[in-house]
């Protein structure tokens, strides 16, 4: 029998990373987010002056960075060339090119090979295109949105920065996002509204959907 997968979707701010690591340590299963591919990427372009739209030179850069799990940390999580994701991938730099970066069709299949090679194992995995593209095929797919008001006002509290950078910025990245990738649900996933709930609603909604969907599987 395969792994088990638990795909979870949404935007930038809409509670996915806090989710996902604790729905993967209860499960027991790996934690991937994919945005962090995505952003180291963008990190090793600006850092070697590759052109963000040069998608040839990105794939190719996309290629030498070594993915890989930290099997030692519980849940295990991603390591990008032997380290753990450093505090610059969330830098304003990388934030404002990363949507240009993950635009490149040729750029994407060479990252989601890579998702679907650290996922054979299984894993809770976070991103935009999962449920659809990168594991069809997951056991359980939970697509989480929620206001942009609130999806900017958590940001401004990870970050302990000013708010109006930082919702000039996501509200960036959602329309380069919108207009390069638009983010869309797939059709077998349950959306979940995390506006005015609190991270442990969302975890108990999250872990309910998801053991009765592993149970309606057969799964666990
Ligand atoms: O999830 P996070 O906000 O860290 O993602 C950063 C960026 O990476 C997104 O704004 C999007 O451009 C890109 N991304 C993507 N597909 C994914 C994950 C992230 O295009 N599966």
């Amino acid at each position: 029998m395969s792994a088990v997968i638990v795909a979870i979707d949404g935007p930038a701010g809409s509670g996915k990373s806090t989710l996902a690591r604790r729905l993967a340590q209860t499960l027991d299963l790996p934690y991937l987010n994919t945005g962090l591919m995505y952003r180291a990427l963008t990190l090793q372009a600006l850092q070697r002056g590759v052109d963000p739209d040069d998608a040839d030179a990105l794939a190719a850069l996309a290629r030498e960075i070594t993915f890989d799990l930290d099997w030692r940390v519980r849940p295990p999580e991603l390591t990008i060339d032997g380290s753990r994701a450093s505090e610059q991938l969330q830098s304003a730099d990388v934030e404002s090119r990363v949507s240009r970066v993950a635009s490149h069709p040729h750029v994407r299949e060479v990252l989601r090979a890579e998702q679907r090679r650290l996922s054979e194992r299984g894993g809770v995995v976070e991103g935009r295109d999962i449920g659809t593209v990168v594991a069809p095929h997951a056991d359980v797919k939970l697509y989480l949105q929620a206001a942009q008001s609130e999806r900017i006002s958590r940001r401004i509290n990870e970050r302990s920065a000013p708010a109006e950078p930082v919702g000039d910025a996501l509200s960036a990245r959602d329309a380069l996002d919108a207009r390069t990738n638009p983010l869309r649900p797939a059709g077998d996933a349950v959306a979940i509204d995390t506006t005015g709930m609190t991270s442990d609603q969302v975890y108990e909604k999250a872990l309910a959907t998801t053991r009765g969907r592993l149970a309606q599987r057969g799964r666990r």
